[in-house]
């Protein structure tokens, strides 16, 4: 992989550190069991379904557009690191979010391998229809807790998506599509700055109600702690099964991996991130993109918590989408493996 040299991959003491301390093993092999010997905090569950965003959440906020073969390669190779999910893109106009505009050439273009979920952003009907005919066997709504972002990110207020995602979530439980459900700005909002629990726990009520198997509770902006996250999953756990929650962190005040240990801790155990840490938001100047894939894996792993995922793998498509937007990874992980190669 290019992020570390070939002299360091060869380099003994650097395959033993992956091998005790990432549990990555044999890049050649296929996913490992999760590690025997790991520290178990109390309460934490053993095994945390990853939901890979970088595709969608990730590109969209790439600014020049990322050919359609790197978005396949990309997903691609996603799919071949033992995620079990993988959002592939977004059925919006292109008028309002023009990267995404090829969201029929990348979901008829990739190859899904059996076990895999790929599901996409549906924001409408007209969105759902395009994205069924494309190939789409799951998809998500996208929904806020901040009236203000309604309006600025998804151009109506929250009742008016409401509706919409009802009509989505209608036809698709008649053709047996699961529907995910998303609630942007649970933990503050550009617009509004705090965000009370009671109205986090009540969208996401109404979007669980209509029929979403999954709520994700999205922290956009990246501006929760674990504090203000405890609060808000204590409101929204009163509404909504455990076993149904997610949680989304950006990590733009850095606290994003705190913010999902205290998730993991109060039992939730699906956990949105995106390869590289690759996103931001369009309209929350100043977010950073979500927490990067392979720093949550490598955090589960010292957890001793399987995930199913090989976090090598994952630092491979990292590398492979980096260098084809010529960025630098914002994985810590990833980073201070590169640098174990400077040394
Ligand atoms: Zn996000």
């Amino acid at each position: 992989m290019g992020n570390v040299p070939s002299a360091v991959k060869h380099c003994l003491s650097y395959q033993q550190l992956l091998r005790e301390h990432l549990w990555i093993g044999d890049p050649g092999a296929g996913v490992l069991p999760a590690p025997v010997q790991a520290t178990q905090l109390p309460g934490l569950p053993e095994y945390v379904k990853i939901v890979e965003v970088g595709p969608r959440d990730g590109l969209q906020n790439e600014k020049t557009i990322v050919p359609t073969n790197i978005k396949i390669e990309l997903i691609n190779q996603l799919s071949q690191t033992g995620l079990s999910v993988i959002e592939v893109t977004s059925f919006v106009s292109a008028k309002w979010v023009p990267q995404m505009a090829d969201h029929t050439e990348v979901m008829k273009g990739i190859d899904q391998r059996p076990g895999v979920h790929y599901p996409v952003l549906t924001p409408n009907l007209q969105g759902f229809h395009r994205a069924v005919a494309a190939g789409a066997s799951e998809v998500s709504v996208f929904g806020a807790a901040s009236e203000s972002f309604s309006r600025k990110n998804i151009n109506c207020s929250i009742g008016e998506s409401m509706d919409k995602f009802e009509a989505v979530i209608k036809s698709a439980r008649h053709m047996n599509i699961p529907v995910r459900g998303y609630v942007s700005c649970a933990l503050g909002c550009p617009y509004e700055g705090n965000i009370a629990p009671d109205k986090v726990a009540e969208v996401s009520k109404k979007l669980y109600g209509m029929g979403c198997y999954e709520i994700s509770l999205g922290d956009t902006i990246g501006v929760g702690t674990p504090g203000n996250m405890k609060k808000m999953l204590e409101s929204v756990m009163k509404e909504i099964p455990l076993s149904a929650l997610a949680v989304h962190c950006h990590d733009t005040y850095g606290q994003a991996l705190a913010n999902i240990l205290t998730a993991l801790q109060m039992g939730i155990s699906v956990v949105d991130s995106s390869v590289s840490g690759l996103g931001g938001c369009p309209y929350a100047k100043g977010a950073t993109g979500n927490v990067a894939t392979e720093d949550v894996i490598y955090m589960l792993n010292g957890l001793g918590i399987n995930t199913g995922v090989n976090l090598y793998k994952v630092m491979e498509a990292g590398n492979f989408i980096c260098m084809a937007v010529n960025k630098t990874t914002n994985s810590k992980v990833a980073q201070a493996s590169f640098n174990v190669g400077i040394e």
